[in-house]
């Protein structure tokens, strides 16, 4: 296989990832994306060093430093008087001590700014997979508006709810942990009246929920809140609801005085189930191979799910690189020896939602560098 055509099925922040990445290898790779558009929604996220290390290698890392909060910590609050849980160094710490910033974005902007950064011709909108088909010499790939494409190795970054996942491993939907997320965007202004000092990256814990609170620009003129609450039932045909400043309350009541500002001042709320998988027994199959989401989806609880998915990303076009396309499957198996093991103790902490509530050493996450940490062999079956 000299040249062979690589197909990304999803264009989420692991897809575009693995696009640039493996067309700085030299791969070409076209990107099959369901949504007819992409457009800013309400989100944030936070961009650790393990991420900016491969955004530097993506030739992104000035932009992303451009747009994104630099916070100089992160604090964990207790609930209703605001103490001091954890107050862990990011800023120059990040820097010297990770090899790179530590950012919280706003999650479009930085969508936005991977989007722009693949040629248009690779990245084809209202591309919804139905079908796939592994003949043996290649891959055929069935779109919902009727067309085909055929590729030599299938990349599935489509998200929690897979299709490629499903075709390797049938259908049974992700499981709903029993916690949604709410999560409001507002512009910072709407806060000065409250005359608090807020801080640029802080969560506020109470036993059974929380609620995560950042900066999503560099000129700190957006605020965001994300929570974890507890809630019996979802219905399953629903990504998202929308949500209200009464159900806010209701759902903090008796937090800090600064808690019910951020609830005071934003009126669009919208509410996410927060879904899951156990780890799955393989990721690839015959030509095709899984990433993100579609093969480790977890709670966001680390804010380490789309890093995840960007790193998998990096390591898969590292192997692509040592191994060569032509043994994809050696390929594959080098990708998930080098990474099953990350993706799952990141999925266990997030569940478990310990992360970063007291002084503990983010090093293991945060210093990580996918191009360069030692390839582990796979171990044969
Ligand atoms: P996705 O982002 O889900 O992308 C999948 C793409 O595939 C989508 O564009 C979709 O439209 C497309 N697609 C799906 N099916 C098909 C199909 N059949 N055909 C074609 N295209 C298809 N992570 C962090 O790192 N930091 C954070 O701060 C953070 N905060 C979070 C907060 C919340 C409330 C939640 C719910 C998640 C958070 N995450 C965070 C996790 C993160 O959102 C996900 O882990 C990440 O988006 C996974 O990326 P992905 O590319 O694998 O999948």
């Amino acid at each position: 296989m000299s040249k062979p055509r690589i197909a990304i099925v999803g264009a989420g922040l692991g897809g575009i990832s693995a696009a640039l990445l493996l067309r700085a290898e030299g791969f070409d790779a076209t990107l099959y994306e369901q949504a007819p558009a992409f457009s800013r929604l309400g989100a944030g996220i936070h961009v650790g060093p393990n991420v900016m290390k491969i955004m530097r290698r993506i030739g992104l890392e000035a932009p992303m430093q451009a747009m994104g909060s630099h916070p100089d910590y992160w604090y964990s609050r207790n609930w209703n008087d605001g103490a001091i849980l954890s107050q862990i160094p990011l800023g120059d710490y990040a820097r010297k001590t990770y090899g790179a910033s530590y950012l919280t974005v706003h999650r479009g902007d930085f969508h936005q700014l991977m989007v722009d950064a693949v040629p248009s011709a690779s990245l084809l909108y209202d591309k919804r997979l139905t079908a796939i088909a592994d003949r043996g010499k290649d891959v055929l790939l069935t779109f919902a508006d009727g067309t085909t494409a055929e590729a030599d190795i299938v990349i599935g970054a489509d998200g929690v709810n897979s299709v490629i996942r499903e075709h390797m491993l049938g259908t049974e939907l992700p499981r709903y942990t029993g916690w949604v997320a709410h999560r409001a965007v507002f512009p910072a202004s709407a806060l000065a009246k409250y005359g608090y000092k807020f801080d640029q990256c802080v969560k506020w814990w109470s036993e059974d929920r929380h609620m995560m609170v950042y900066y999503v620009t560099e000129q700190q003129d957006e605020y965001y809140y994300v929570t974890g609450v507890p809630q019996a039932e979802w219905d399953m045909s629903k990504a998202w609801v929308e949500s209200s400043q009464e159900e806010m309350r209701e759902a903090f009541a008796g937090y800090h005085p600064m808690v019910q500002s951020l609830i005071d001042a934003c009126s669009e709320i919208t509410k996410w189930p927060l879904l899951e998988r156990d780890p799955l027994p393989l990721w690839s199959r015959g030509r095709m191979v899984m990433l993100g989401d579609a093969c480790h989806p977890m709670k966001p609880h680390m804010a380490q799910g789309a890093a995840m998915a960007i790193e998998d990303a990096a390591m898969l076009a590292r192997c692509f690189k040592a191994v060569g396309t032509e043994d994809y499957e050696a390929a594959f198996a080098l990708y998930r020896a080098n990474r099953i093991e990350r993706a799952s103790r990141v999925q266990k902490v997030s569940h478990d939602n310990t992360w970063l509530r007291t002084n503990e050493d983010p090093a293991w996450v945060f210093g990580y560098d996918v191009f360069n940490v030692p390839l582990v062999e796979p171990t044969r079956a």
